[in-house]
Formats: C-alpha cells, structure tokens, sequence
C-alpha cells in the first residue's frame, strides 16, 4: 500500500526560495583584501539568483539540461550561479581552476558548456584556452579583470553586473523531477581522464540536510562558517546548499587563500565553523606561529578530503579550536564520515574516534570487501575496500553529450555499490579507519604497511613539517616504502634520528629503508598530496 503522504520533489528550487525569504538576513560576506569585505544578505543574494535566471534564459538563450559552467573563487556571485542555475533546470558545471589547462579543456568540452561564468581575475587562464572550447557560446565577466585578454574571441562576452541588471526578481519556475541533474563536478583525474559526476536536485537536498544536522557539520543560524574549501572542489562540500537551507552566514575567500589572509579574515569576522583539507589548516598554523592573530572564534572546523594526522588535530587545542575528521570523496557528495564521537566520553576516550574519519550517516550504507570479494566483519580489524551506497552517492559517471553513463568495474561492483578504492576498517558500532587507497598501500612481502600511518607517525615529530610515504620497488619484498620527509625551518633532525622515533612506534619491518628531505610535499589541484609525482621522481633518479 502507499502512503497518503504528497509526493513533492526535493529540489534547489526550494533551497532557494527558503533561504531567501525565511533567513532573508542571514549574510554572505566576501572577503575583498582591501578591509572592507562585500556584505550581502540571503535575501539580496538570492533577488540576484532569479535576475540570473532571467538572464540566462532570456539573454543567453540558456534551455533546460544545458551546462552552465563557472571558473570562480568562493564568492557571492557563485552563491548567486549555484541557485539560479539547477532550479531554472539547467546544470550547474564548477571548472576545477586548478586542473592543467589540457585537463580543463577536456572537461569543457566533455560536458558541452554552453556558458562560462569566469571571475575577473581569472581571465588570464582561461582567455588562452578559449579556441579550444567548441561548445562554449557565451563568457560572463563576473567582477574587474582585464577583459582586452577577450578580444575577438568567438564567445559573446557579457558583464555580470550589467547582464543580470534590472531583471525581474521573480520567475516561473519549471516543475523539476528530482531525479534529473542539478550540478556536475569532475574527479581530478588523478590516473587517466577526469569523470564526471552528476548530483540530483534530490541528492543535494539530502545531503544538504545532512550536513547541517549536529552529527554532521551542525551549521546553525546562530553561526558563520568560512568554506575554504573551494566551490569547485564537491561542491565545498556541501555548505552552500546546506547554508541556504540552514540561514547560517557565509564568510567567502574569494581569491585570498593564503595563510596570512585567511588568518587576518577569521580574527576580523570571527567564524565559528570552517572547512578545508589539511595542508590550508598546517599553513594556518605555520602562519599564526610566526604572527600571532586571535582564532578563538572557531569553535568547529572541519578537515578531510585526505587523512587529517593527529598532530594536527591536537596543534589547535591551544588556539581553542576543535577539529573534527571527515571523509568523503566526489562521488559521494562528498559526505560520507563525520567523525563525531559518542556522547558521554572524556577527552582520553574520545580520542580514537576523533582521529577515525567518522561514523556513517544513516543514508549511507558500507560494507568491506575481501581481496577475494568476499564481505568482511566491522570487528574495526578486518580491513578491505570500502563499498558504499545510498541516495548521494553516484551510481555511474556521466558518458558525454548523447551518450549513457558509464560505469567501469573498477569503480562499481556488479550489485551497484560505489567501490571507493579506500582500504580500511569499520567497528561495529560504525566508524570508519582509512589505512590507506588502494593503489597507496605498500605491499611489502605478504604484508600490508599503510603509508598513512607511517606519515601520522612522522608528521608528530616535532622536526617535521609534512611527510609522504609511497611503495617503491623492491627486489626482495615486492615493494616497501620510501619517506620523504619536509623539515621545519632550522631542524637537525637526521634520518637515524627519525627511524629510532618511527621504531618506537611501529613494527621494526615497517620501518622505512629509503628516505629523502624534499622542500615540500607535491600536491594536487585541490591541495592533497600527489604521491605518483614522488613515485615518478623516485622513478627519475631525483630523490636518491
Ligand atoms: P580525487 O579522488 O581526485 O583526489 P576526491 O576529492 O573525490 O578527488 O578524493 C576522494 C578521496 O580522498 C577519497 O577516496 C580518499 O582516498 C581521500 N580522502 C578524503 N577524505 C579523507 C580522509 N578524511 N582521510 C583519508 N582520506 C581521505
């Protein structure tokens, strides 16, 4: 029998149209680098997003499923394209402004934008890749920036403030299945071609409630959040959605993602939330030893997108900032973990769940599987691949204009099951301990070595500043690891002394053989460690 309840579809719209009414004086504040940030409410924001709307369908000429694409920093403008765009029922497409240029064009041409809106300063990066973008009819500018880099380009180019200006703030919204696609966003294409992920109005509205409860990021009205992590990397996971939901303010970088800045932005507007991977949060820290600023406002901040070590975590105490673990990736939203502990525990007791990357969300279904496919117990010993599934999670890629999804075996078991390539545990009360991705883990003889648990180990000495570990070939074992290692400033530390640490702390045949100082750890587009460039260094002969 069904149910007597209606049946309303979960969509951005309605993101929109809540947050702009019902927390109309929550605030969008963008950072500007000259003292005096930009300061928008929800409800001026979201008149915005309908003005663009109606301009890009009745200017543009911008039809449902059409991919609208932005090359943008975290500000309000792209708070404006990501409401107008998914609830007039086109696609919201966010460039990765960090992938190489061979890479961006691939994407651009892969989902056959029609429309890039590019900030201004980012003109110089995408003004000479613009013959390459076949599918690309329109440039919006959106803020200063040298526009004669457009000239005689095919495009039309428009200017934000003057395209959007004077355009009714109401709009016939289309009735929109919640199943149909409101944004898309590539992996980084870390190995081969990028893939491209295509969230749901219904797996935003989801996931957007997600973050916000407690047990997740627990955005509240009362609060600020600055999502360092970029609009263009899943979405900053999540919280702009979830913010207008949610009517919590939004401190926005923009383009000003450097230690300093970013220190300078949190004593001045005082968030009590914020988001980003780990090297931002270990420049802060570099940043706030060398000139002391007040970050006590930050009551939670949230790490993930590549394992948080612990060291981290515990560096912030002394500010009064807590830190909490996350795990996820695009294909999930990306919320998959939060690492919240139990109630009701001391701080001694609370530790091991803290540095795991968290528990599952309700909606979020996992299981382990066994390198012979069979399911292994949450005993929080047995480790395997991590496979999951639920209502955020992509099901297949996106296969390009006219053609179906695809879904590689590697990526998807055959019951459907998202293989997410990460080794690791689960307990049996749900939390998640990430030993390493599959094609990390150090195969040594027949045993694994997990390369994060050498670097967690590694970055806690106090003569470190970053460390990766990555399998190098072996004659006799197969592989073993190789630790390069970044010193702090003036360290003697020599790699004996760093061994006898390592062996106070793990099995002697883990301890690495081969080690070497690098200036800084390579990363990649979105701020992780790129250990194939190690590995291909190492390959070269450059780190003997
Ligand atoms: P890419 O796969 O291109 O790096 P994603 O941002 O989707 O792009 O990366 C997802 C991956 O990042 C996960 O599969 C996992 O390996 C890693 N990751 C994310 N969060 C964590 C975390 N808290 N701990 C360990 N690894 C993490």
């Amino acid at each position: 029998m069904l149910s007597t309840m209606q049946d309303v579809p979960l969509t951005v719209t309605r993101i929109l149209t809540h947050g702009r009414t019902v927390h109309g004086r929550s605030t969008v504040t963008t950072w500007t680098g000259d003292g005096q940030p930009q300061r928008r409410s929800f409800a001026e924001v979201g008149d915005r997003a309908v003005q663009l709307a109606n301009a890009l369908r009745d200017e543009l000429g911008v039809e449902r499923d059409a991919r609208v694409a932005t090359l943008m920093w975290n500000n309000a403008e792209h708070m404006e394209a990501y409401l107008a765009i998914p609830s007039m029922g086109s696609i919201l497409h966010t460039l990765n402004l960090r992938l190489p240029a061979e890479q961006l064009v691939w994407v651009v041409n892969h989902a056959a934008d029609k429309v890039i809106l590019v900030n201004g300063s980012l003109l110089p990066l995408l003004a000479p890749l613009l013959p390459a973008l076949e599918p690309v009819e329109h440039i919006v500018v959106v803020g200063p920036g040298d526009t004669s880099l457009l000239a005689g380009c095919r495009p039309a180019v428009h200017e934000y403030e003057a395209l959007i200006a004077g355009r009714p703030t109401t709009y016939d919204w289309p009735e929109l299945d919640e199943r149909s696609a409101a944004a898309m966003c590539y992996t980084s294409g870390t190995t081969g071609d990028p893939k491209g992920v295509l969230f749901s109005h219904r797996s935003v509205y989801l996931h957007s409630m997600q973050v916000n409860m407690a047990e997740s990021f627990a955005l509240t009205t009362a609060d600020t959040t600055l999502p360092v992590v970029p609009m263009f990397h899943v979405n900053a996971w999540g919280i702009p959605h979830a913010a207008f939901m949610t009517g919590i303010n939004l401190l926005m970088p923009d383009r000003f993602l450097q230690p300093a800045p970013l220190a300078e932005m949190i004593e001045t507007v005082r968030p009590t939330h914020a988001a980003a991977v780990p090297t931002i949060w270990q420049g802060l820290l570099a940043e706030l030893t060398a000139k002391p600023r007040d970050i006590s406002s930050l009551a939670n901040v949230v790490i993930g997108g590549s394992a948080c070590p612990p060291a981290l975590m515990t560096a912030f105490d002394p500010y009064g900032v807590r830190v909490c673990h996350a795990w996820g990736m695009t294909e999930t939203s990306p919320l998959g973990t939060v690492a919240r502990p139990p109630g009701g525990l001391t701080p001694e007791e609370e530790w091991p769940y803290r540095v795991s990357q968290g528990r599952f969300p309700a909606s979020v279904e996992a299981r382990l599987a066994g390198p012979g496919g069979e399911f292994l117990p949450w005993d929080g010993e047995s480790a395997g691949e991590l496979e999951v599934r639920g209502p955020w999670i992509a099901g297949a890629y996106y296969g390009g204009a006219g053609s179906d999804p695809v879904r590689p075996e590697d990526k998807f078991s055959d019951d459907g099951w998202l293989r997410t390539g990460d080794v690791g545990t689960i307990t049996p009360d749900g939390y998640l301990t990430l030993t390493d991705r599959v094609k990390d883990v150090i195969k040594s003889g027949g045993e694994w070595i997990s390369s994060v648990d050498l670097e967690n180990h590694l970055m806690a000495h106090p003569d470190v500043a970053e460390a990766a570990v990555v399998a190098v070939p072996d004659d006799k074992w197969g592989e073993r690891p190789l630790a390069t290692v970044v010193l702090k400033e003036g360290s003697t530390a020599t790699y004996d002394t760093l061994r006898d640490f390592l062996a106070e702390r793990i099995a002697h045949w883990q301890l690495p053989e081969r080690w070497a100082v690098i200036p800084a750890v390579p990363k990649t587009s979105v701020g992780k460690f790129d250990k194939k460039v190690i590995r291909r260094d190492y390959a070269e002969g450059r780190l003997d």
